[in-house]
């Protein structure tokens, strides 16, 4: 079920890396966070951003040729899907992503549209778009009752930074 709804304008990429870490604080085990947009929209640099703000040090590359990369040494796990390469939701199964799913810990997967099916019903999804020196568009849909409090908490910490 969606629940919630929220847009909002990314001027340059330190406002969607402070996105990114207002993202991190409320994440919890089983969070699937499924990103959505052209190259260049700013995936990977939100990505970026949701680790800093779990404690992750080793950084965050773009996993284009791994698919998935594991960074277990933050606050809590974080997968980092990439499903550029895969045409279908099949071979995302075959990277073992149903285990994934099961260990609890974070997801986030860029790409999402490749892989539209095999998303889990509870998610918080974001579509950037824009791209180059434009101004980036995001758009968040929650999806169940943690994933909407997720986006809430989201909210008001943005609304807090803003006023800092
Ligand atoms: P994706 O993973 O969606 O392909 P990346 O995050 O790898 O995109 O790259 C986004 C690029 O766009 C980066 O080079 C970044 O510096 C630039 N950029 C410009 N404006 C923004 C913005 N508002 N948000 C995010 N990235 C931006
Ligand atoms: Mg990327």
């Amino acid at each position: 079920m969606l629940t919630e709804i929220f847009e909002m304008q990314s001027l340059n990429e330190e406002d969607t890396l402070r996105m990114g870490k207002c993202l991190a604080a409320p994440l919890f085990s089983g969070a699937f966070v499924a990103l959505f947009g052209d190259l260049g929209a700013g995936k990977t640099t939100l990505t970026r951003a949701i680790a800093a703000g779990l404690g992750i040090p080793d950084g965050i590359l773009s996993p284009t040729f791994t698919i998935v990369r594991e960074h277990e040494s933050g606050k809590l796990p974080l997968y980092h899907f990439d499903a550029y390469r895969l045409s279908s939701s099949n071979e995302l199964y075959d990277t073992g992503f149903q285990d994934y799913i099961v260990k609890g810990g974070v997801i986030v997967m860029e790409w999402c549209e490749n892989v539209c099916d095999a998303l889990p019903k509870d998610r918080l999804e974001v579509h950037l778009s824009g791209s180059g020196n434009a101004v980036r568009s995001l758009r968040f849909a929650a999806y169940g009752t943690q994933h909407a409090a997720l986006l809430s908490q989201f909210i008001t910490k943005m609304g807090e930074m803003q006023h800092e």
